[in-house]
């Protein structure tokens, strides 16, 4: 029975670390990296007779992630013990919420080839991040725990089992992480796992009401390999229930290097974590007021503003998509609009550019849209210089480029590397001029119409003016003084 007689069901946990300056409930740093063990203190490190304190910003982080998300807000939620051995969980257990998370209910909508879709979420829910076992660190090849990450704040994001493909599922992770980007929570980085999926898959016969058996895959750190993951993982459990065999709820890792998900562990149940109330933290409490005072602060959202793109500027919906993924390039796209003096045709060609050669460079270097040395201010001067016909298309990709990497002035890579462009009407009639006076012969033989040679003396003109001719100027000239060509 081939894969088209199944269908796909898939539901992704995500864990999103949130840019608070202190971790969740000390007063430790939460930067990235640092010498091992140096963001620590008693309470991250699990020591007895300590107590945890939450931070205030955290809550405010998840409620207003809550409210972007359309969850219900828990006016009274609490935290809990999840119980587990690891090395890098100190304590022996990870303080989470349970059975009353913060955030209840809610959902994003997604396109996907064209429709509109729903994905309903279940729950967001506040926890801490564990630290990372370090292997092979010194040189008898034993391992080491590096604490730096524990009690990193995390927001546990879970989606309803909606998903019905790989396809689906890259665009929902999308979507969350530019939301998350535009509300300032979180970094987005799915390399350095400050945003993470994992994300349970099952299969079932068409048509079927029952869901199947789930298998979670982690160790996915970027949209291609949660895609990978998604597809292997589908064709697996196909061939295994057609062969007759059970698929296992299980915990498997996705391996980049072969393509393919691999058994980690069997799966755990709830009450294999003896969840129950942390004794050591009061309920967290959210009065309406708070409530309302962040709901006033919510920033306009990816979706809107890509809509609000395609209305009022008539930008095709794609391009609209793109430059909404993350809101440090859209704020670049409407600054950039705004010197251009506003408007479709000032928006169409700062998303063809931004979309274009500044994605490609964004592409090549890695550079994330806030660290570009390219400003709205450059990227405006160039697409005037452009426009005016200062420079040619070739000309404005180099400058693009040389700005983008060296942070330089438009005009002044124009100067210095020679890209002016002559688009003098009257200097470039005088070359015309000359051109075809010393052609007799060709222009003859063009006006009579033995031959085409408006390439020849586009030709002759441009390697006269070294290349820097404005080829339109160039062309109407020729055909004016050659008789419509
Ligand atoms: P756990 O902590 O055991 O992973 P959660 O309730 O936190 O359980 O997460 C379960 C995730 O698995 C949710 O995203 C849910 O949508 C998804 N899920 C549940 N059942 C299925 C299924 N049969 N197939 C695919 N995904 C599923
Ligand atoms: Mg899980
Ligand atoms: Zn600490």
């Amino acid at each position: 029975m081939p894969v088209s007689d199944f269908q796909a069901v898939l539901g992704l946990e995500v864990h999103a670390q949130l840019l608070t300056r202190t971790k969740i409930f000390c007063g430790c740093p939460t930067t990235f990296g640092g010498e091992p063990n140096t963001h620590v203190c008693p309470v991250c490190l699990g020591m007895p007779g300590v107590l945890p304190v939450l931070s205030g910003q955290v809550v405010e982080f998840a409620v207003l992630t809550g409210l972007a998300l359309g969850c219900t807000i828990r006016e009274k939620s609490v935290f809990a013990r999840k119980n587990y051995f690891y090395p890098d969980l100190p304590k022996g257990y990870q303080i989470s919420q349970y059975e009353a998370p913060i955030c209840e209910g809610g959902g994003l909508t997604i396109t996907v080839d064209g429709r509109e879709k729903h994905v309903r979420l279940t729950r967001i829910h506040m926890e801490e991040d564990a630290g990372k076992n370090l292997h092979d660190v010194s040189a008898d090849g034993s391992s080491g725990v590096d604490l730096n990450r524990a009690g990193v704040p995390l927001l546990e994001i879970v989606s309803e089992p909606d998903l019905r493909s790989a396809d689906e599922a890259v665009e929902y992770l999308k979507a969350l992480r530019s939301i998350l980007l535009t509300l300032g929570v979180n970094d987005g980085n799915l390399e350095e796992g400050s945003f993470r999926c994992d994300a349970n898959v099952s299969v079932m016969r068409k048509g079927a009401t029952r869901y199947g058996t789930r298998a979670e895959i982690k160790n996915m750190n970027s949209f291609r390999h949660l895609r990978q993951a998604v597809e292997f993982e589908v064709r697996r459990q196909v061939e295994l229930v057609e062969a007759g065999q059970p698929v296992v709820q299980e915990t498997r890792l996705f391996d980049p290097d072969r393509g393919e998900t691999r058994s980690m562990r069997s799966k755990e149940d709830a009450h294999d974590y003896r969840y129950f109330p942390e004794p050591d933290l009061p309920p967290v409490l959210v009065p309406a007021a708070q409530v309302a005072r962040l709901r006033a602060a919510l920033p306009e959202l990816p979706r809107a503003r890509a809509a609000r793109y395609v209305a009022a500027l008539g930008l095709p919906p794609g391009d609209a998509a793109i430059l909404v993924a993350d809101r440090a390039t859209a704020d670049f796209f409407d600054a950039t609009v705004t010197l251009r003096g506003g408007g479709p045709e000032a928006a169409r060609k700062a998303a063809n550019w931004l979309n274009g050669e500044v994605a490609r460079l964004v592409n090549e270097t890695g550079l994330a849209a806030g660290a570009w040395r390219l400003t709205p201010a450059h990227l405006a001067r160039v697409l005037e210089l452009l426009d005016g016909g200062a420079i040619s298309g070739a000309g404005a990709k180099a400058v693009v480029e040389e700005v983008f990497r060296s942070g330089a002035d438009p005009a002044a890579v124009v100067q210095a590397r020679g890209l002016a462009q002559v688009s003098d009407a009257g200097a470039i009639e005088a070359v015309v001029d000359r051109v075809l006076a010393a052609a007799p012969a060709e222009v003859e033989r063009h006006r009579s119409g033995k031959k085409d040679l408006t390439g020849f003396f586009v030709g002759q003109v441009m390697k006269a003016l070294k290349g820097q001719g404005n080829p339109a100027v160039v062309n109407a000239l020729l055909k004016q003084k050659l008789g419509g060509g």
